[in-house]
């Protein structure tokens, strides 16, 4: 059972209310490449995308959205679309008056400068200055019926919200507040928010904090749910059932993206099955586990390398839906181990933090995250990131030990941490330089032999 949201209607797509979750999925392609956007969009939907989300990084790209839109309409699609935009309140003008849905991200809409100095009055003033950009926007998104989603991205936050708040689940929840209040000022309730995370626990704990604020706000915004950059491959789908369903089991969420470092088609049949988590046994177990484990009603799980299997009876009961004798399924000792690595609960191997790629990503990201993941995988206790683009790659990487990002021109930029450490490496030294930085820090072994 839902948990009360409002329904907010996007084309021909309702969200919220008691209405089934809706799937949705972004596009990667160049948004000025109309052909290329169109095929993938028309793919996505015959999966069964309900929305997709196209990048506007600019006046161009949001202009552009008309004639992709055109094009999809001659072909019978008739898909709600959703400008990403990042950076750009123009863009955000002319995509509200082209799209159903825009995205705008809090964290880089207003104010992009670092102040150590912060004080209530600049905070303040900072707020004024938002207001001046989203009030015309909102005018636009009137005028022409175009909802809103307030995403919110742990890796991108405001230093006006870090200031306040420290970099946590509560600015999250607090960096959408901010906006909420302002559409609410202008009597705009046509919103959907989203908070995303890499990090599970944070994108657990910012979605629960922000339906208590709405709630107590007397707002009922439906939530867009996601954990983002999770990379590719099980592992990647695992943490997202883990982020994801929890939430969906407290009846929180009311459309959601799986985003994976994959063609963008991979996601859907992976979301469905999320959506659908009660008629879905391994993705009930995972998605009970993991919330059991965030709210701290069990505290760990057995895996295959623990000595002790005593505890597996235990564990046992609170999943009565799950028909499978655990201590005979290898299966569920799997997902044992990749539901604490997910949480960050224990370690088993390095963990990597992936982008999905979006029309910003300027070099072939799943090739480049595989040779990492060939050359990483064996060190346990790193965490790696490998980005699509420099412009919000760095920033959302979010506290890896060392990042890789596409630079553009088959070249790649290396970070330790927060750190530039090389740029513009050629992609084909850059797996070894990235070696040689992690053997320089004295956190390189050898891979073992078995
Ligand atoms: S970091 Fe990745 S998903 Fe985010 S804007 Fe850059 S290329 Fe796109």
């Amino acid at each position: 059972m839902k948990n009360g949201s409002i329904e907010v209607k996007v084309g021909n797509i309702i969200i919220g209310g008691n209405n089934p979750v809706v799937i949705q999925s972004m596009t990667n392609t160049d948004t000025l490449d109309t052909a290329a956007t169109v095929e993938q969009t028309v793919r996505l939907v015959e999966q069964g995308c309900q929305m997709v989300r196209i990048t506007a990084a600019d006046i161009s790209q949001a202009e552009n959205l008309y004639n992709i839109k055109n094009e999809l309409i001659k072909c019978n699609i008739n898909v709600p679309l959703v400008a990403d935009i990042h950076f750009n309140p123009k863009a955000a003008e002319i995509s509200a008056s082209v799209v159903e849905k825009i995205r705008i991200n809090p964290g880089n809409y207003v104010d992009r400068k670092w102040n150590p100095d912060y004080t209530e009055k600049d905070y303040e003033d900072i707020l004024n200055k938002a207001k001046d950009n989203i009030f015309p926007l909102i005018d636009i998104c009137k005028k022409h019926g175009t909802a809103v989603r307030i995403g919110v991205n742990h890796g991108s936050l405001s230093e006006r919200i870090l200031f306040k708040y420290g970099n946590t689940p509560l600015a999250m929840a607090e960096s959408a507040m901010e906006f909420l209040r302002m559409f609410n000022e202008m009597d705009f309730h046509k919103i959907v928010v989203s908070m995303k995370a890499s990090d599970v626990p944070v994108m657990y704990r910012a979605n629960k904090i922000l339906v208590d604020k709405m709630q107590k706000e007397n707002m009922y915004y439906p939530l867009h749910l996601g954990v983002t950059e999770a990379g590719n491959g099980q592992e990647a789908r695992i943490k997202s059932i883990c982020g994801i369903a929890p939430l969906l089991l407290q009846g929180i969420g009311d459309t959601i993206r799986v985003s994976l470092t994959e063609k963008p088609e991979n996601e859907i049949p992976i979301a469905k099955q999320i959506a659908d988590i009660e008629k879905n046994n391994d993705i009930y177990y995972i998605g009970k586990t993991a919330l059991d484990l965030l709210e701290g009603t069990i505290k760990t799980l057995p895996t295959e390398d623990d000595e002790n299997m005593t505890a597996l009876k235990k564990i046992n009961t609170p999943f009565e839906k799950n028909k499978t004798p655990f201590h005979e399924n290898k299966t569920a000792f799997y997902f044992n181990r990749e539901i604490l690595q997910s949480l960050g609960l224990k370690r088993y191997k390095a963990e990597f933090v992936a982008c999905p790629s979006c029309g910003r990503t300027k070099y072939d990201i799943e090739t480049a995250l595989a040779k990492v993941k060939s050359a990483c995988s064996h060190l346990k206790g790193l965490k790696i990131a490998v980005m699509g683009c420099i412009v919000n790659g760095p920033g959302e990487m979010a506290d890896a030990d060392y990042g890789y990002i596409g630079a553009g021109n088959n070249t790649v930029n290396l970070y330790r941490g927060k750190n530039l450490i090389l740029s513009h490496v050629d992609e084909t030294k850059a797996i070894d330089e990235l070696i040689g930085l992690i053997k320089q820090d004295g956190n390189w072994e050898e891979p073992s032999a078995n």
